[in-house]
């Protein structure tokens, strides 16, 4: 199988005002299929928004390229979409706006855009809301809208980074179990940052950890726990053995992290 994702040893070191310089990123090679759901976990200052700035073409890398079904990533690009942990909607915007607002942008018609938003509006749960504004929102439904938007414009890729952060506890257990429901249906290739590992196990195929900075991959955990996956599946040992397990393995990473003042 090809990869749809291709990351070819990528390296990223910023240089600073002062001319110090600091490495973000070291040789990271990973490889992603079509359809597949990856995580990325890793202590904090490791490299991870960094590496997902690169992928989805904000960032130049310093060395290494990205490649999205074969071509070269050199900018943003309509076959990747990235949703952030702040959302960024159009506050002077409906939602039914704010999901079309990429396709608006890309000149498709009115009749069109309105038909796609919908469907989007639809399956993240999102419907009696078309015309509210972003402030008369919860923080979920807000970041539900973002996922929207992200895939009416059909991404190959969705780029999400920790998007259920800002979130409470409940309000984001009940956004990963949708999320997980809205990946099945839209069958699209996700890659999510995350620091909390229950959520990585909980929706991946595959995990994949990063050591402290410069971020690099340290090693990858395939989740092979039975899908579809409910939020009982939190409870069973399979699932919590896998997550104590990779909690080990970051633990000294997030120590190591901790010292350099990450
Ligand atoms: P993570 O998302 O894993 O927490 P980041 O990718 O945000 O980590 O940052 C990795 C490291 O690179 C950090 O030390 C951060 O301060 C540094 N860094 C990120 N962006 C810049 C930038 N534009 N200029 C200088 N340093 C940066
Ligand atoms: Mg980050």
């Amino acid at each position: 199988m090809t990869a749809l994702l291709k990351i070819d040893n990528v390296s990223q070191t910023f240089v600073r005002n002062d001319k110090s310089s600091v490495e973000a990123l070291r040789s990271i090679d990973l490889s992603i299929n079509e359809g597949e759901f990856v995580s990325i976990v890793g202590a904090s200052g490791s490299g991870k928004s960094t590496l997902l700035r690169i992928i989805d073409g904000l960032l130049a890398p310093s060395s290494g390229s990205v490649f999205v079904d074969g071509t070269k990533v050199d900018r943003p690009g309509p076959d990747r979409a990235m949703v952030f942990q702040q959302d960024s909607l159009l506050p002077w915007k409906t939602v039914i706006e704010n999901v079309g607002y990429g396709l608006t942008l890309a000149g498709r018609p009115k009749a069109e855009v309105q038909a796609i938003a919908q469907r989007f509006i639809d399956m993240t749960g999102l419907r009696g809301f078309e015309s509210h504004y972003p402030h008369q929102l919860s923080g979920g439904m807000r970041q539900r809208v973002n996922v929207a938007r992200a895939l009416a414009v059909d991404p190959k890729i969705l780029l999400l980074d920790e998007p259920f952060a800002a979130l409470d506890a409940q309000t984001r257990e009940i956004m990963q179990t949708e999320l997980l429901s809205i990946w099945q249906k839209s069958r699209k290739t996700v890659l999510l940052i995350t620091h909390q590992i229950d959520e990585a196990v909980f929706l991946s195929d595959r995990v994949i950890v990063f050591s402290a900075r410069p971020g690099c991959v340290k090693t990858e955990v395939a989740i092979d726990l039975p899908r579809p996956r409910d939020l009982d599946l939190k409870r069973h040992p399979a699932f919590i053995e896998q997550v104590d397990h990779i909690w080990k393995l970051i633990e000294a990473e997030v120590r190591a992290g901790v010292k350099q003042g990450a």
